[in-house]
């Protein structure tokens, strides 16, 4: 867990010479340790759902996106971060979507990007989504930063490793979540974070750990958004 952790400053890609593997970018923050979060409980409004990632939302603010394997969470995840347990749909039937789902708060947008990795997909569904996501990351002028959720207890996969490598490519801000950890003993946990951020080539401060069930993380998440975004309170 990194609650009261600070990165070093909103270095560019942290001035390491560039030879880590992390996607590239300011990492996100973690400003305050036991804070409560600061994201509970304000005011959400779903904006709708959009298959073109070029869509004009008005009015523009920055957007942070979440993405990552189906089932690892994500719903959970998002309903977790504002306090809305009924908001982002908790999947019974994962795969079906290739929407954009915008969510509006007052001072930024989070942008429900479709999960990845369903064995039942086609090669044309594939590359859709492919498509989707490279035209989103490529284009949206307002995205200060992606989270990208990954199952604590689960190696990469072959979806995970090529989202990565999507993600280097981009040059956006990342923050790696791992998501789940209450599967864990805390001390299994803190230890898979570092093997998994060793092994995705991610900086520490580009990780951190939750478990929406239990609450645990979620606080340093909405401040790592809200940082992420300039600091201007959700
Ligand atoms: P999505 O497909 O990524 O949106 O994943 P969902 O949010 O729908 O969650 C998939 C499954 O994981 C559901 O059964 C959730 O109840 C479960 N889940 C989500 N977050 C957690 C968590 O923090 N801990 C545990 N134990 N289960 C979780």
């Amino acid at each position: 867990m990194k609650a009261g952790r600070r990165t070093g400053g909103q270095a560019d890609g942290g001035g390491d010479g560039g030879d880590r593997r992390g996607a590239r970018g300011a990492p996100f923050v973690y400003p305050k340790p036991d804070a409560p979060n600061p994201l509970h409980g304000v005011p959400v409004e779903f904006v709708g759902s959009f298959p073109d990632p070029r869509v004009r939302i008005d009015p523009p603010l920055p957007e942070i996106a979440l993405i990552g394997r189906s089932n690892v969470g994500k719903s959970t995840l998002l309903n977790a971060l504002v306090g809305r347990p009924g908001l982002a749909r908790v999947s019974g039937s994962p795969g079906k979507t290739t929407l954009l789902n915008f969510y509006r708060l007052p001072a930024l947008y989070l942008v429900d990007l479709p999960g990845y990795g369903f064995a039942r997909a086609s090669k044309s569904d594939r590359a859709g989504y492919r498509k989707l996501i490279t035209g989103y990351l490529q284009t949206r002028e307002r995205l200060a930063g992606i989270v990208w959720l990954l199952d604590i207890r689960h190696d990469p996969s072959k979806e995970d490793r090529e989202m990565h490598e999507l993600l280097i490519e981009s040059h956006r801000p990342v923050l790696a979540v791992f998501t789940k950890t209450d599967k864990l003993s805390r001390s299994a946990a803190a230890t898979r974070e570092r093997e998994l951020a060793e092994r995705l080539g991610l900086h520490p401060e580009q990780v951190t750990s939750t478990s929406s069930r239990f609450g645990l993380g979620i606080p340093e998440l909405a401040s790592s958004v809200i940082a992420a975004v300039g600091g201007e309170n959700s």
